[in-house]
This record gives C-alpha cells, structure tokens and sequence, in this order.
C-alpha cells in the first residue's frame, strides 16, 4: 500500500499561491455577531465519524474516521498558531452524534465550521477533492478551502457543491465540510496513508480559512461577488453542468447549464451517488 507514494510533490507553487491570498489574517473584522473586534475567529473543526462508526463503505480498507481526525488534529495546531481559537467537535475515536457537532457549532457565534471527510465509492476509479457548502454565507469558505486543497493535491477537482447535508443545514455560521479524496482509490488511498500528505492537506485547509477570512472582510456585504472573487465560479457552473449532463444523458455533454433540465437535477445519479453522500446524512 505504500509503494511509489512520493510520486505527489508537495508543492511550493500552491504554497506561494497561498500567501498572496492569506493577507491579514483579519477575520475578526468580518465578526457580524457577538464578539469584539478584536477577537479571532473561531474554528470549529469536525472529524467526520469515530467511535462505532468508521466512515466510508464496507469492506474499505482505509478507516476514514482515523484519516479524518488525524488531518484534523493537524489543522488544530495549525490555526491555533495562527492565533485561531480552536474547537474540536471530536478528539479522540468517539462517537459524536451530527446533532451534537452542529449544537457545538451553533454556540459560538463568531465561528466557522469545517467538516472534514474522505470519500469512498464502490467504483474504484472515483477519485478527487470536492467541498460542500449550503448556506450562500458559507460559499466564499468552500470556495477558498477548495481553492488550495483542489490546487495542492494531486487529486482531480471535483468541484465547489452545494448540497444540505445536516451538518451543514443546520449550522448557522459558515459551514464547509470537504471531502479530501477517496479511500477506495488505490492511489489516493496511498497518498492519504501518509502523514506528510494528510499534513499537507491540513495546511491547505488551514489557508483556505485564512484565505477565507481576507476575502470576506473587503467584500462582506456582497456575497455572491465573494464567492466570485476566488478564481472558482467555473468550477461551480461546471459542477452543475456536469452532474446534470451525466445524470440527464451523456450526449448533451457540450451544452450549457442553462437549461431548464439542470434545475431538477437529483443528487441520486450516479455521477453524484458514487461519493458516499448519504452517510454524511445519516451517519455523520
Ligand atoms: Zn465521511
């Protein structure tokens, strides 16, 4: 499982990529609710599952409840440097149910939310970074989270998407939750195995949330245009554009969202059910 692994470089590019966009880490400024000015952001980090629940699909080989709680745990120190307060929704291998991390989530008012979760999909071949957002608030964080991760792993990009899972329908601040490859993926299994690259996918993480923070402070007011300013929108209208294609019929595959057909799209489709969606819903 672990041969040839360092065939992914780690990047100096997307490092440098990264400090054009992190400015001032001046997210307090943003501080729309409750707390002083002056006051860092908090992050609220959720490892996806633990405890009896280990994530993925069964027979999987990788747990993903260890591979998410160790780049969260990486994130942890990570923005704790960078003067975040940090809150865990899970330290250790615990089970905690979604409605406790939202609730934890929901008690602090000047916070982010970031779930982080691998994917799996019984198709082996599935591989990629994708992040999800719900709320219009929390697109300008999914878009710049999924900016540096997508650019610093080797992986494919899936795309910036939109979709109510619990844990981010219910949370009233900005909430993300991104999927940092697929475990069933024999060589994004092999790359998540190693420490180095699951560090490197919490320092992109973490840049993105600091990417976040300087966005939204010069353009608070203007959400959509947030959203715009991170070179991301293509990826957004692509993502619609490709998951109703594949779901619709393969032949339209040149043609445009702008048909009536992407508004109905189902998020049951094969294009979309391979990612193991609905255990974000239901299982956490
Ligand atoms: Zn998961």
């Amino acid at each position: 499982m672990r041969r040839n692994f360092f065939q992914l470089r780690l990047l100096p590019a997307t490092l440098s990529i990264a400090t054009v966009a992190c400015g001032t880490s001046s997210a307090a400024s943003r501080s729309s609710a409750g707390q002083s000015a002056s006051s860092p952001a908090a992050v609220v980090i959720d490892a996806g599952h633990g405890g009896f629940d280990r994530g993925g699909i069964p027979g999987q080989s990788v747990p993903e409840k260890e591979m998410t709680l160790d780049v969260a745990q990486r994130l942890k120190a990570l923005l704790a440097d960078s003067g975040y307060r940090v809150i865990m929704t899970r330290d250790s291998d615990v089970f905690v149910p979604l409605a406790t991390r939202v609730s934890i989530a929901n008690s602090y008012q000047n916070a982010i939310f970031i779930c982080i979760h691998f994917n799996s999909a019984k198709r082996v071949g599935a591989d990629g970074i994708e992040t999800y957002f719900y709320s219009r608030d929390s697109l300008p964080l999914a878009s710049a989270v999924h900016y540096f991760v997508a650019g610093g792993a080797p992986s494919p990009n899936r795309g910036v998407r939109r979709r109510g899972y619990y844990v981010l329908r219910k949370t009233r601040v900005p909430a993300v939750l991104v999927e940092c490859g697929f475990l069933t993926n024999p060589t994004e299994a092999q790359y998540v195995q190693n420490a180095s690259y699951r560090q490197k996918l919490a320092e992109e993480i973490a840049a993105g949330i600091r990417g976040r923070s300087s966005v939204a402070s010069t353009l608070s007011s203007a959400r959509v245009a947030t959203g715009e300013s991170i070179p991301l929108q293509s990826y957004i209208d692509q993502t619609k554009a490709r998951s109703s294609d594949r779901s619709r019929s393969k032949r339209s595959s040149k043609k445009s969202s702008k048909t009536k057909s992407s508004k109905k799209k189902k998020s049951s489709q094969p294009a979309e059910s391979e990612a193991n969606a609905t255990q974000k819903e239901g299982g956490g």
